[in-house]
C-alpha cells in the first residue's frame, strides 16, 4: 500500500541533554566540522556529544565531502557523478578540530567516491594518522565505503593505526539491490569486514543493519550467522527512518522488544558487542565497543 505508517510511542523522543553538549555545540562553530551527528538531526546528539553515562564523548565527522558517487534508496545524501575533488588540507584541518573540540571517540565516516583511484583511502588514514598524533589517547573509528572490493584500500585504511573499523552491510542479505546502490551487495561487503581481520588480526570490526524495510527474521539471523563467520565483532540494530519521501518507505516500525529479541540473539551467536533499540545508530554508543 502506499499509506504511510504512524510513528509510533517509542520513537517520540525528547532529546536527552548531556552535560557536555552544549559546551561542545557551542564549539563546534567555529571547528568547519561536518558532523553525521547534525546533519542527519541524530536523535541521539545529547547523549553522544555530551558523553551520557560512560562519560565518553562521541560524534561522527564526515570526510572527503557532502556528494557521493552512488545512491542509496535510503540515504538523502546528494549524488553526482564526478563530485568535487578532496580537499587536501582536510586532514590535517578535521585533525586539530577534532582534537581542540575535546572529545573521546570520534567516528570517521565518508560518501562513496568511486571517481577516485583510491576511493579516498589515503585520505582517511591521513585524518587517523594526523589524530593520533595529536592526540594518541583519542580512540578513531572508520566506517568507510566498500571501496568496491578494492581490498588495497582496506589495508590503508587498517595500516593508519585506527582503533575500529566498520562497515556497514545496511541490511540482510536479501534487501541489499532493494536498498543500497547496484554497485553495493552483500558479499563485497562481507568481504571487506573480513580482509580487515585476515590483514591485520587482532583488529575490531563492526558492522550495522537497519530494520523495518521489509526483512524476515530468518534473514535477519542468517544475516547475523553471516558476520560472525567472517568474525565481525561489533554490530548494531536501528530503526530504519525514511528521511525524505522520495526515499524507500519505512515497512514496520519494529518494537523495542523486538529489537532486545535481536541484542540477545547477538549475544547468544558471539558478538562481542552488540547494541539493537529503534534509535541506535551505527555510532551510537561507540566508545563502548
Ligand atoms: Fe552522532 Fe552517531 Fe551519536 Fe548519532 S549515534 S549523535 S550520528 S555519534
Ligand atoms: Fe549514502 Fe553511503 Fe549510499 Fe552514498 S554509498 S548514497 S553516502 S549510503
Amino acid at each position: 500500500g502506499t499509506k504511510r505508517l504512524r510513528l509510533p510511542p517509542w520513537l517520540k523522543t525528547e532529546f536527552p541533554i548531556g552535560k557536555n553538549y552544549s559546551k561542545l555545540k557551542g564549539d563546534l562553530r567555529h571547528l568547519k566540522l561536518h558532523t553525521v551527528c547534525e546533519e542527519a538531526r541524530c536523535p541521539n546528539v545529547g547523549e553522544c556529544w555530551g558523553g551520557g553515562e560512560s562519560g565518553i564523548a562521541t560524534a561522527t565527522i564526515m570526510v572527503l565531502g557532502d556528494t557521493c558517487t552512488r545512491g542509496c534508496r535510503f540515504c538523502s545524501i546528494k549524488t553526482s557523478r564526478s563530485p568535487p575533488p578532496p580537499d587536501p588540507s582536510e586532514p590535517l584541518n578535521t585533525a586539530e578540530a577534532v582534537c581542540e573540540w575535546g572529545l573521546d571517540y570520534v567516528v570517521l565516516t565518508s560518501v562513496d567516491r568511486d571517481d577516485l583511484p583510491d576511493g579516498g583511502a589515503n585520505h582517511f588514514a591521513e585524518t587517523v594518522r594526523q589524530i593520533k598524533q595529536r592526540k594518541p589517547s583519542m580512540l578513531v573509528e572508520c566506517l568507510t565505503p566498500d571501496f568496491a572490493g578494492d581490498l588495497s584500500c582496506v589495508e590503508r585504511v587498517v595500516d593508519s593505526g585506527l582503533d575500529v573499523y566498520a562497515h556497514n552491510v545496511e541490511t540482510v542479505r536479501e534487501l541489499q539491490r532493494h536498498v543500497r546502490d547496484h554497485r553495493a551487495n552483500f558479499e563485497q561487503s562481507l568481504k571487506v569486514l573480513e580482509h580487515v581481520k585476515i590483514y591485520k588480526e587482532n583488529s575490531i570490526t563492526k558492522t550495522s543493519i537497519m530494520l523495518g524495510l521489509g526483512e524476515k527474521d530468518d534473514e535477519v539471523l542468517r544475516t547475523l550467522e553471516a558476520l560472525r563467520s567472517v568474525g565481525v565483532d561489533c554490530v548494531t540494530l536501528g530503526q530504519y527512518m525514511q528521511p525524505t519521501k522520495r526515499h524507500l518507505k519505512v515497512k514496520e516500525y519494529v518494537t523495542p522488544e523486538k529489537f532486545a529479541f535481536w541484542e540477545a540473539e547477538g549475544k547468544r551467536l558471539g558478538f562481542a558487542y552488540t547494541a539493537s533499540g529503534p534509535l541506535v545508530r551505527s555510532s551510537y554508543k561507540a566508545g563502548r565497543t
